[in-house]
């Protein structure tokens, strides 16, 4: 045990091992197999990278992103570790050369893609060498009922055929119980050590406003977070452009990605992004699984995601490092009908069902007075019941507000206009507008023509966007999107129920965060960040790989002024303090007005 223990500080420079990590690791090491589900940033990688060190022989990660495997096989090089990569990215030469390792046993740790995996005799091919350990990365991917089912993944079922003494373990961010299953059944796990991790992510702030004007709240919230990196969702590739035009004739440098685009433009944009050279991504859901970057600080959802599952993967790729990072979602009712539209031409009942139900559950999610990571965890089926402390519920930036009034005006206007009237003219009889269309149709004999004279149009919408969102009433698509009643909505109207909606607290336009930041010199950090952007450069790698967010902020914070202060720094190792450890030091002593 204590073994393990000086490999973490030694090899990965950290003190204290995450929760789960060194269960994982030392029942590993005994042999057994491991299912683990743990959230992203939970640590999975050190749970196979470092028993890969204490094993004899060879540890085998099967990841399907040959995209991410180099910055992996970068990673764990760096830190000290024999690690190499196989996937059909690699050049014969390449290949041949890792064969070449392999045979003087200088492979600890080898990367390995499904598909290459898959290829007749590959395994057999393997067996020349001792193999200790198998770990399969993103587990989920061998189960149908996964959302990111792979048919090459299913060739892993013959692992245990082929290596029957082999130690097996699934790690994946996602898991139902049901895909669980899948994985254990399917990679024959033998009473495998099961850990399911709280998927509460502590270092993620949620917040959901109302959307008005996306592209001018998205820009307001990047000026306020300035030289922080970020990604931003929107729902279809023409908002991910304009949104990122308009991003950039602002001044802020931010590319688009999307499934549109072409290949070679998209793989430049992420590792501009993945580099640090640019702070801002605009993305559809299509950016995704393969963002390995720990110090991204903010997720942005300019519309609404398809599904809690979706919000929270996406949100979830913010604050990997640990630290504080913020979710903002800006919600309008609008993006329901707009997804309704989509949902609608599904084919499959059943799809089309569980489509509506996400949708809905997402909506509840963003319109409900219960605090946001409470429903997240929910969802989950896990319990939740504290005052989570970084929500806009739990610190009261939303506001309950009892619209009954405004509610009961709108709805007797639908109801008194024959419920066939979309969103703009209910809001002309409620404002009581003289156009023609009033007069054709005698609307201004109505009894609520006009009752809302003395509120905007704006303040109009949002109350009939709530409405939409809390279901009481709907659009119907099949009759020119015309504002139709739900019976909820007639309790309403009679009075029999009251219509509470969340508005933001107009005093809080100030955003705050409630949790606590290390305190930390910031010009340091910045400088910190120069030195390290300027290795990375040199030895061609993502700067995270080089120290992490996290690991630069406690040294502006600790500054430590030599190399054992600085060892004791949580992600300085010793190799890295060997390689480039003292390039840090020097910019801390100068800072600290050292000769
Ligand atoms: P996952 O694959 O589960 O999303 P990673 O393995 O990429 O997570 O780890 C996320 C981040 O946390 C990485 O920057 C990693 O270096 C860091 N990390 C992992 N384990 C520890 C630990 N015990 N102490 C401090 N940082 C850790
Ligand atoms: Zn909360």
């Amino acid at each position: 045990m204590k073994k393990i223990e000086t490999t973490l500080k030694k090899t990965f420079g950290f003190k204290k091992f995450r929760p789960h990590q060194k269960d994982i690791i030392s029942e590993l090491l005994q042999g057994r197999d491991v299912f683990a589900s743990l959230p992203t940033g939970g640590g999975k990688s050190i749970c196979y990278q470092l028993p890969a060190l204490h094993f004899e022989g060879i540890t085998i990660v099967l990841s399907p992103l040959v995209a991410l495997m180099k910055d992996q096989v970068d990673g764990a090089n760096e830190s000290g570790i024999g690690a190499y990569c196989l996937n059909s990215s690699l050049s014969a030469k390449e290949t041949a050369g890792v064969y070449q390792a392999l045979e003087r046993g200088e492979v600890s740790l080898l990367y390995i893609s499904p598909e290459r995996f898959a290829i007749d005799g590959f395994m057999e091919n393997l067996k020349r060498f001792k193999v200790s350990f198998v770990a399969v990365d993103e587990a989920h991917c061998v189960s149908e009922w996964g959302h990111d089912f792979r048919p090459d993944y299913l060739s892993l079922s013959r692992i245990r055929e082929h290596f029957p003494d082999v130690v097996i373990a699934a790690f994946t961010a996602t898991a139902t119980l049901k895909v669980q299953e899948d994985i254990i059944g399917l990679l024959k796990l033998n009473n495998p050590y099961t850990v399911r991790a709280s998927f509460n992510r502590k270092e993620l702030y949620y917040r959901i406003v109302p959307k008005n004007g996306a592209n001018k709240q998205i820009y307001d919230f990047i000026c306020k977070h300035k030289k922080q990196q970020g990604i931003i969702y929107r729902l279809s590739r023409a908002d991910v452009e304009k949104t990122a035009a308009y991003l950039s004739e602002k001044g802020i440098k931010a590319l688009p990605y999307h499934a549109g685009l072409a290949t070679k433009i998209r793989e430049k944009n992420q590792d501009l992004f993945n580099r640090d050279e640019v702070a801002v991504v605009v993305a559809t859901i299509a950016f995704g699984m393969g963002i390995d970057k720990s110090n991204i600080r903010y997720v942005i959802h300019g519309d609404l995601p398809k599904s809690i599952e979706g919000y929270y993967q996406e949100t979830g790729r913010a604050g990997r490092d640990g630290l504080n990072s913020e979710c903002l979602l800006l919600y309008g009712a609008g993006d329901i009908s707009r997804m309704h539209y989509f949902i609608d031409k599904i084919s499959d009942e059943k799809e089309k069902m569980r489509a509506n139900r996400n949708l809905n559950n997402m909506a509840s999610l963003a319109s409900v007075n219960v605090c946001r990571r409470k429903q997240i965890l929910e969802y989950f089926n896990e319990s939740y019941d504290e005052n989570c402390g970084a929500c806009d519920i739990c610190n009261g930036e939303a506001e309950q507000v009892d619209g009954t009034v405004d509610a009961q005006k709108i709805l007797s206007a639908i109801m008194r206009s024959n419920q066939v009237f979309g969103i703009t003219h209910i809001i002309d009889i409620v404002r009581g507008a003289d156009n023609e269309k009033i007069r054709k149709f005698s609307h201004q004999e109505l009894k609520t023509w006009g009752v809302g004279k003395d509120k905007s149009k704006n303040w109009w919408r949002s109350i009939i966007n709530e409405l939409l969102g809390q279901k009481f009433i709907y659009q119907d698509r099949d009759n020119y999107n015309s504002l139709k009643l739900n019976n909820s909505g007639a309790e309403i109207l009679y009075g029999r129920v009251p219509f509470i909606v969340l508005m933001k607290k107009e005093t809080r336009q100030e955003e705050k965060l409630s949790f606590r930041e290390v305190d930390y010199n910031e010009t340091l950090f910045a400088r910190l960040k120069d030195v390290r952007k300027d290795i990375a450069k040199v030895k061609g790698l993502p700067p995270y790989i080089v120290f992490n967010d996290k690991t630069l902020k406690e040294m502006s914070s600790l500054k430590p002024d030599d190399e054992a202060a600085m060892l004791r720094v949580s992600g300085v190792g010793s190799r890295k303090m060997e390689q480039y450890g003292f390039l840090f030091l020097k910019e801390i002593r100068i800072f600290l007005g050292y000769k």
